[in-house]
């Protein structure tokens, strides 16, 4: 992303996006489109729907599909491609990629599925982060996964993880992030995200980052991982206090170095509590002065695994939008590279503010890969309200090292375990799933003007209530919630 398309302000009036929005849910939300999006998302002998083929032939492949069918759909695409302002040769190229064509799929499949809904539910996770193994080198005090120097006995072996890799594929799951634990500590790892590289999904992995050696910078590249997140939650001596191993910053350094070096796409991952939050603005400095990564992302403390053990930590609503301020206006600074985001669903509604006020981009979720929000740069604004801040259990899900499925990391609530559960029935019949997604019950942010395009974090919810609907008490929307918890840590000391 460059500084002037950061700047820019799509060239449109809030009435312009009041219509594109419009023209979304009347081309694709009405019965007619939906019937038709129904039909053509069955899938064939091979797996394909007609969507895709559609999609395919678009881009001049030789394919056989109904000619009115294909028609239509041409139609359709050619009328939302004008709305965006979008070319049709640059679509073209973009749609000959498989993974693009997969995510655009995976959305008219949800359209077809649940409707036009605000935020958009998809056919299957967008993104599946997947925690790959118990096992770590390190010992931090906010792992939510209670990560520890051995695996876990029951972990999915080499031959289950690539069998759920190919039922990914068929749902059309777009992305998979390989996290942990560390995931450098299994020894299948590169053979694993190599499957999921050679079956088009885009592979990312967030890594402690102390393994990586110049050699395995490399093999990570060679494994087609295209974007690498390390976490460093401050200077040196912030991180290894955190981290509970001397040493730990200096690797972890040398690791997001070493993966510059190799030209891979690397993040700086941080993140913020109370113990950290006055070295941001210097850290930040650091980071893109010395480190050159492409992103740096905040991490919201969510009091889940270890981390329940330190919620005195936790930023009060204040600090957090003081502080979401701060990184969007670094996002914006032409004289910072690395893109500023933040895990908190409450940025999109900093970011919104700013675009309102002065223009600027427009950080709709921070759930989505690279290359999907890519594709949006510049259509953010009209697309926010179907993003929607947090995407726990709408765009992504999580898996664990045993097969059990999370609506996100932070969310330690058991979906089903894809040893014997299908993905597409949980995603589809949930109740829990079905909880995440109905916002209008939310305790808090159900009133909350930005509903839509934040939500609050349903997993900060959880932690703090024990309730999925919630709410969120980070936000200075729902100063009420933090002060009546603070009145209750306060009797429990
Ligand atoms: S009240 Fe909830 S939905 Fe509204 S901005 Fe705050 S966290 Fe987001
Ligand atoms: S619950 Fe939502 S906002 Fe919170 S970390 Fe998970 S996806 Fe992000």
């Amino acid at each position: 992303m460059n500084r002037k398309e950061k700047k820019g302000r799509e060239g449109k009036t809030f009435s312009d996006i009041d219509l594109l929005v419009r023209s979304v849910e009347r081309w694709l939300g009405n019965p007619i489109s939906r019937a038709l999006l129904k039909h053509i998302s069955k899938r064939d002998k091979d797996g394909e729907t007609i969507i895709e083929k559609v999609l395919r032939k678009y881009t001049g492949e030789k394919v056989k599909v109904n000619g009115l069918t294909y028609w239509i759909l041409k139609k359709i695409i050619e009328k939302e491609l004008k709305e965006f302002d979008a070319s049709v040769n640059e679509i073209k190229e973009s749609l000959k990629k498989p993974i693009i064509r997969r995510g655009i799929v995976n959305i008219l499949e949800g359209i077809a599925y649940w409707g036009v809904t605000k935020p958009q539910i998809t056919a299957a996770p967008f993104l599946i982060v997947w925690n790959f193994t118990k096992q770590c080198n390190l010992r931090c005090r906010h792992c939510y996964e209670n990560a520890g120097p051995k695996a876990a006995p029951d972990e999915l072996t080499t031959k289950e993880a690539k069998r759920i890799i190919d039922e990914f594929r068929k749902l059309g799951v777009v992305a998979i992030a390989f996290s942990g634990g560390e995931p450098l500590m299994r020894k299948d790892f590169f053979e694993i995200a190599k499957y999921a590289w050679s079956r088009d999904f885009y592979v990312s992995m967030a890594t402690n980052g102390t393994l990586i050696t110049p050699e395995v910078a490399k093999k990570i590249k060679e494994a087609g991982i295209e974007y690498v997140e390390i976490s460093l939650d401050g200077f040196q001596e912030t991180h290894d206090k955190f981290r509970g191993v001397k040493g730990a910053w200096r690797r972890a350094v040398e690791g997001i170095k070493n993966c510059v070096a190799e030209d891979i796409s690397t993040g700086v991952a941080t993140t913020i509590t109370k113990y950290n939050l006055k070295e941001i603005p210097e850290f930040l400095e650091f980071v893109e002065r010395e480190l050159h990564p492409r992103r740096f992302i905040a991490f919201n403390f969510v009091p889940t695994g270890r981390g329940k053990e330190m919620i005195e930590a936790d930023l009060s609503p204040k600090e957090r939008e003081d502080l979401l301020a701060l990184l969007y206006s670094k996002l914006i600074d032409p004289n910072f590279h690395m893109d500023v985001l933040s895990t908190a669903p409450q940025y999109a509604v900093t970011s919104l503010t700013f675009f309102d006020k002065f223009g600027g981009p427009l950080v709709a979720t921070h759930f989505i890969n690279q290359k999907a929000a890519e594709m949006l740069k510049g259509k953010a604004r009209a697309l926010a309200p179907f993003l929607g801040g947090c995407g726990a259990g709408r765009l992504y899900a999580a898996l664990e090292p045993n097969g059990d499925l999370f609506p996100c990391v932070f969310i330690p609530v058991k979906l089903g375990n894809l040893r014997k559960d299908k993905l597409e029935d949980i995603w589809k019949h949930s109740p829990v799933l079905k909880k995440i997604r109905e916002r209008d019950l939310f305790e808090g942010c159900g009133n909350c003007p930005y509903k839509e395009i934040c939500g609050g974090c349903r997993a900060r919810a959880y932690g703090y209530f024990g309730n999925l609907q919630g709410a969120d008490p980070g936000c200075v929307r729902n100063q009420k919630y933090w002060e009546k918890l603070k009145k209750e840590i306060a009797l429990l000391e």
